[in-house]
């Protein structure tokens, strides 16, 4: 089959590789109809966590498909049945599991023992995202093995076209829990910054909930207008000051709650972005969080802060006095997909949102290279791909 495979920083290519087999009674494979590029993908793309890629990993973890084989205990898909794969891959029946924390699944990750070292314990398998979450491969390709099938994934309505689903499988389900994250009373102001795919699902899982107010934070025009059309006002970094800007539109208060929808790979026009910089380039650094350090300062006191941005290793000048004495609650995370799914899922089916509205382009699977490059430089308005891995 066709995959998309990572080649070291700033390489991928598009090659063919052996089909996926059965590895498990309990998994299913897919003929996958659509899968995307994440910003995750692009911290690897990138060489954020290069010590734990390999030379031909595939990559990819939003992902849906046909089902093509069903492992003999899988009892609630059948060959035919389209479904939607959390990028999580949860055994259902662990400590966390049972608790619906289904991102820090320990029954999932193989490499336990790297990732044990890292992190103190071992969070959940992620399919394409590296041996520090257990070498699975990812579906950015023609077929994916589907693990523990009975646990994460969804059947699809055969009248939803794959554009309305796929996101399903994280950037949607993300943004919610992100939104849930902030701990927002009604009427609140939100600050978001992030204007990408998981940003602008924050955004409108925001307004759903009930905030008073979204300000959403970028630097890019096309982005910050998709967040204006989700119903949020915005700021742009490059030609005004945060800080200043949201305590002049919040009473001098600061917004209620705030999200880093940024993670690892912020930029920034300060001193401290200009040192990560330097930092990670000389691997003497292992984060850029210039948004994290700056929703932290921007946050009223007593607020939440949110963070669905992904950090990878050890962010430092993390203003811990500013979180300590404002009084601040941290919450954070993989996204626990298979809480979302269904629920979300219905949203959809309600006409309540089109996940769709995010897709600026759809690809053939071959053009992924290409691609990779565009939507990490945000050329020719990229916002968010679409992979079609047989056209
Ligand atoms: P993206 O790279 O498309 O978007 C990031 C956006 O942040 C860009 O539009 C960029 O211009 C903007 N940005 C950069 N520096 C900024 C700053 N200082 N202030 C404000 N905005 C700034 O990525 P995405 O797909 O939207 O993902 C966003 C983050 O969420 C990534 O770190 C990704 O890894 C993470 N993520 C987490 C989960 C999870 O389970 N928690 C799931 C999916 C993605
Ligand atoms: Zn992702
Ligand atoms: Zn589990």
């Amino acid at each position: 089959m066709k995959a998309v495979s990572w080649q070291g920083t700033g390489k991928v290519k598009v090659s063919k590789v052996p089909d996926p087999e059965l590895q498990s009674p309990e998994n299913v494979i897919i003929k996958v109809t659509s899968t995307a590029i994440c910003g995750s993908d692009l911290h690897l793309y990138d060489g954020y966590l290069n010590p734990m890629m390999k030379k031909g990993d595939i990559l990819g973890h939003e992902t849906m498909g046909e089902v093509v084989e069903v492992g003999k205990k899988v009892k609630k898909f059948k060959v035919g049945d389209r479904i939607v794969v959390p990028f999580t891959i949860s055994c259902g029946t662990c400590f966390f599991c049972k608790k619906g924390l289904f991102s820090s699944c320990d029954q999932t990750n193989p490499n336990e023992k790297i990732a044990r070292k890292a992190m103190g314990h071992a969070p959940a398998g992620l399919y394409g995202y590296s041996h520090l979450t257990g070498a699975y491969d990812g579906g950015q390709a023609q077929y994916l093995e589907v693990w523990h099938a009975d646990v994460g994934p969804a059947k699809v309505p055969d009248d939803m076209p794959d554009e309305q689903v796929l996101f399903l499988s994280d950037i949607f389900p993300t943004g919610w829990m992100a939104a849930e994250n902030t701990e927002l009373e009604k009427g609140d102001t939100v600050a978001v910054w992030g204007c990408g795919p998981v940003g602008q699902f924050t955004i409108r899982s925001l307004r759903m909930m009930g905030a008073g107010r979204v300000i959403a934070i970028d630097e890019i025009p096309e982005r910050l207008a998709m967040a204006k059309a989700g119903g949020a006002e915005t700021i742009d970094f490059s030609k005004k000051k945060v800080a200043k800007t949201l305590d002049d539109m919040t009473e001098g208060r600061g917004p209620d709650r705030v999200v880093d929808a940024v993670g690892c790979e912020a930029e920034g026009n300060t001193i401290d972005s200009t040192l990560d910089k330097v930092k990670t380039t000389t691997k003497t650094g292992t984060d850029r969080a210039h948004a994290l350090r700056e929703a932290i300062y921007c946050c009223r006191m007593g607020g939440t802060v949110s963070v669905p941005g992904v950090y990878v290793g050890f962010p430092d000048m993390v203003p811990m006095g500013a979180a300590m004495n404002k009084g601040l609650t941290f919450r954070m995370g993989q996204t626990h997909v298979p809480r979302y799914i269904e629920p979300l899922l219905q949203l959809v089916e309600e006409g309540r949102i089109d996940p769709s509205f995010v897709v600026t382009h759809r690809v053939s699977i071959d053009e992924a290279p290409e691609m990779y490059r565009r939507f990490r430089d945000k050329e020719d308005g990229c916002i968010k791909v679409v992979l079609d891995p047989w056209h």
